[in-house]
């Protein structure tokens, strides 16, 4: 049986770029090779390249100020390069901590600046995203975690500030339209709504790259692949071939218009099936806050929760089980989710008792 995959990541992709990404692997377009084999400086991988490139700016309307790159070495390694290429020692840096990646994020920039966290949802287990916080006037940049993945919280609106803000949009990038210009960098792991796991894609505003003291290692200063257009060293390849059909797929269901009103019906749906139902409750403290990527819940009675998961599964539901730090179910319905994936969900929960 097909599952319907509510995996968090390494997460669901649409059938169709599935199947053109297994034809790849045995032949690229007729070109005689695969995918797989094709030198990362040959005319057909520079032409998945330009493709890429031109796919980000126009959906997310990117103007050439900004460097688009697609590297390697996942958020995580960004948690560190964006700060170690923004903050001089003396600098401060704002972060609003709003979940685990948010504090890991957190931990790195520390290891190169000033860091001040200007809100915190720790203290409620992440359980929303602040509010009613001001962000000081003299920041470098202001951190945040667009989507919180683990937590099911995201932010519905930017925090008002003159610091540029650098996200990672990692679990929500190309899921709705965002105010681009308000951003200094933005960076996410392709695994959860773009591609496979193994390529990272990075916005970066390049004027606020060369303003940093210290050296910086070759592979580790943005300039550097900015020049090299993304092949300074070899790129994951395949994730960026298979991250250019995603892309090629949100463009012909409507662009980020068409993915807001898709996300937001489906998520719809689940949440007013988890306020309706009482065997059911969200995680999420305030509807504000919640995530139309990432829906957390548990099980009223805590004693149904193992039958409710063996039920989902039965129906093909894979992937729905919560992350420890949260418990109870989560169900991550990106952008490749199709509606009638979540309404398999919806219908197992209206009929458990
Ligand atoms: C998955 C995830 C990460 C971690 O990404 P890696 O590519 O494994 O380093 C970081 N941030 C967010 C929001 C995520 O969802």
């Amino acid at each position: 049986m097909k599952k319907i995959n509510f995996s968090a990541g390494p997460a669901i992709l649409p059938a169709s770029v599935i199947t053109q990404a297994a034809a790849a692997v045995e032949d690229l377009d007729g070109s005689g090779l695969s995918i797989l084999e094709i030198s990362h400086r040959s005319k057909a991988f520079d032409a998945v390249l330009v493709e890429a490139e031109a796919l980000v700016r126009e959906l997310l309307n990117v103007g050439d100020e900004y460097g688009v790159l697609f590297l390697s070495g996942g958020a995580s390694t960004q948690f560190f390069f964006t700060a170690m290429n923004l903050l001089n020692p003396d600098e401060t840096a704002g972060y609003l901590d709003t979940g685990s990646w948010s504090a890991k994020a957190i931990k790195e920039a520390k290891l190169f600046g000033h860091v001040n966290v200007v809100a915190s949802s720790k203290e409620s287990n992440y359980n929303h995203i602040p509010k009613g916080y001001t962000v000081p006037g003299d920041l470098k940049y202001l951190h945040l975690t667009s989507n919180n993945t683990i937590f099911g919280t995201q932010f519905q609106s930017f925090p008002e500030t003159d610091a540029p803000l650098v996200a990672d949009m990692s679990s929500d990038i190309f899921s709705r339209r965002i105010p681009l210009e308000r951003f200094g960098i933005i960076y996410a792991g392709a695994q959860k709504n773009l591609g496979p796991a193994g390529a990272t894609l990075v916005i970066v505003r390049k004027d606020l790259l060369g303003t940093v003291e210290r050296q910086l290692p070759s592979m580790l200063d943005y300039r550097v692949h900015i020049k090299g257009s993304s092949t300074f060293n070899t790129p994951p390849v395949y994730p960026i071939y298979v991250m250019m059909l995603t892309l090629r797929w949100i463009k012909e269901q409507g662009g980020l218009t068409a993915m807001e009103a898709h996300n937001e019906r489906k998520a719809k749906l689940l949440y007013d099936e988890i306020d309706r139902n009482p065997k059911f409750t969200g995680t999420v403290s305030d509807d504000e806050s919640r995530s139309l990527m990432n829906v957390t819940f548990v099980c009223t009675d805590d004693a149904d929760t193992g039958r409710f998961l063996a039920a989902a599964e039965a129906a093909g539901c894979d992937g729905i089980k919560g992350h420890r730090s949260v418990g109870g179910f989560r169900a991550s319905i990106y952008n490749s989710m199709p509606y009638e994936g979540v309404e398999t969900l919806v219908n197992v929960m209206k009929e458990f008792n």
